[in-house]
């Protein structure tokens, strides 16, 4: 039977678990994690937190009326995300169908809390969805997802 060695093992990977982990392997100490589950992140990646914002956003701009639609980027479509080894990023733009004004972005990914700012950016300007299509965005990066969702979303208008 195999045997494991480790100052602390933490069991359960929501935000909780990981930042035990972080920590007490950032003051050196050998650390394993532990997660029931297939993917990491806890209630709040997975069910609670995110999907729920992400859900009532959806909902309010439904009961509105407001005639959006949607842009997607998958992490792992991007060279970044294959980098790095994400498969379950994703990034989300929403935006007005006759206007083309960006309404909302979702970024739920490796690096998500440092990415959102650029499309917080993009919404507090005004900007539309063609911003992401028309600037540069470095390659190989994460932001390379922001250009990808708009042409996708931009694709949906014609069809
Ligand atoms: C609908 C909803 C909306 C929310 N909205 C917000 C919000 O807007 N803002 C906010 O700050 N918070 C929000 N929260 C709360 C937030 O999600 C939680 O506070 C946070 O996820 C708690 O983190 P945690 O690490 O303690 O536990 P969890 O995220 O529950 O993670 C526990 C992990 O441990 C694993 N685990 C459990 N038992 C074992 C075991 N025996 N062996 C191995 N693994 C195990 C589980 O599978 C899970 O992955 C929301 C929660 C819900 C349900």
């Amino acid at each position: 039977m195999a045997s494991f060695d480790y100052d602390l093992i933490v069991i359960g990977s929501g935000p909780a678990g990981q930042r035990a982990a972080i920590q007490a392997a950032k003051l050196g100490k050998k650390t394993a994690l532990v997660e029931r589950k297939a993917v990491l992140g806890g209630v709040c990646i997975n069910t609670g937190t995110i999907p729920s914002k992400t859900l009532r956003e959806a909902v309010l701009y439904l009961q509105q009326n407001v005639p959006y639609e949607v842009g997607k980027a998958n992490y792992r479509e991007i060279a970044r995300g294959q980098i790095i080894g994400d498969d379950i990023g994703i990034l989300k733009l929403l935006f007005h169908r006759d206007t083309r004004e960006l309404l909302g972005v979702h970024i739920i990914g490796e690096s998500a809390s440092e990415l959102v700012h650029i499309g917080q950016a993009v919404l507090t300007f005004g900007g539309k969805i063609d911003y992401f299509i028309t600037n540069v965005f470095n390659y190989p990066r994460l932001a390379e997802d922001y250009k990808i969702a708009a042409f996708d979303g931009v694709n949906r208008l014609a069809n």
